[in-house]
C-alpha cells in the first residue's frame, strides 16, 4: 500500500488516536486480569489481538490442526499419499486456537457497534493458510489492524471524555 507510513501504529506508539489509547489503556486495562468494564475488556482484547501480530506473527492466536487425510485412497495405500505422506493427517487451515482468543474476539464483535467488516478482515488475515507465519508486516496488513484499533477506541471514546486526566494533574503538581 502506497503512503503508509509505519511510524504512524499503534505499535510504534504513533497510532491515530495515541495519545487518548494511552490514556484509556492506563484508566481502564489492568496489568494483569480482566478489565472491570466492557470498555475496558475492548481494549485489553484489541491489544492482545495486535500484541500476537506484530510480536509473535499470530502463532498463540491461531493454528494449524491435525485433520484426518482428505484422499479417498488414502487408506488403501498411504505410503504413496503425495497428500500426507502416510501419516493418515494432514493440517487444516490455520484456526483460531483456544476459548481464550475466541472470547477476546467476542468481546469486540459483540460490543462496538459496526465492527463486524472491521473485525472480519482482521480475522481473514489470521486464518490465511499463505501468510500463517508468513505475514509482510506492510501496509496493507498494518491497516487492517489500524483500522480495527481505531474503531474501538473511537467507541470508548464515545463513553468516556478525556478532560480531568489524573496523571497530568499530578505531574504538573510536581514540577512545582
Ligand atoms: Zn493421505
Amino acid at each position: 500500500m502506497k503512503n503508509f507510513d509505519d511510524n504512524k501504529t499503534y505499535w510504534n506508539d504513533g497510532g491515530k488516536h495515541q495519545e487518548s489509547y494511552d490514556i484509556l489503556m492506563e484508566a481502564l486495562v489492568p496489568h494483569e486480569g480482566k478489565a472491570k468494564t466492557k470498555e475496558g475488556e475492548v481494549l485489553r482484547a484489541v491489544t492482545n489481538i495486535t500484541y500476537d501480530y506484530y510480536n509473535n506473527g499470530n502463532c498463540n492466536i491461531a493454528h494449524k490442526v491435525n485433520k484426518p487425510c482428505h484422499n479417498e485412497d488414502c487408506f488403501e495405500d498411504s505410503d504413496e499419499c503425495m497428500w500426507c505422506g502416510g501419516d493418515g493427517t494432514v493440517l487444516s487451515n490455520p484456526r483460531i486456537s483456544n476459548d481464550h482468543w475466541a472470547s477476546q474476539l467476542s468481546a469486540i464483535r459483540y460490543t462496538v457497534p459496526n465492527i463486524t467488516d472491521d473485525l472480519d478482515k482482521v480475522i481473514q488475515l489470521i486464518k490465511d493458510p499463505e501468510k500463517h507465519y508468513n505475514y509482510a508486516y506492510d501496509g496493507e496488513e498494518q491497516m487492517l489492524y489500524e483500522n480495527l484499533l481505531n474503531k474501538c477506541i473511537e467507541w470508548v471514546l464515545t463513553k468516556y471524555t478525556i478532560t480531568e486526566e489524573p496523571r497530568v494533574i499530578k505531574n504538573k503538581l510536581t514540577l512545582h
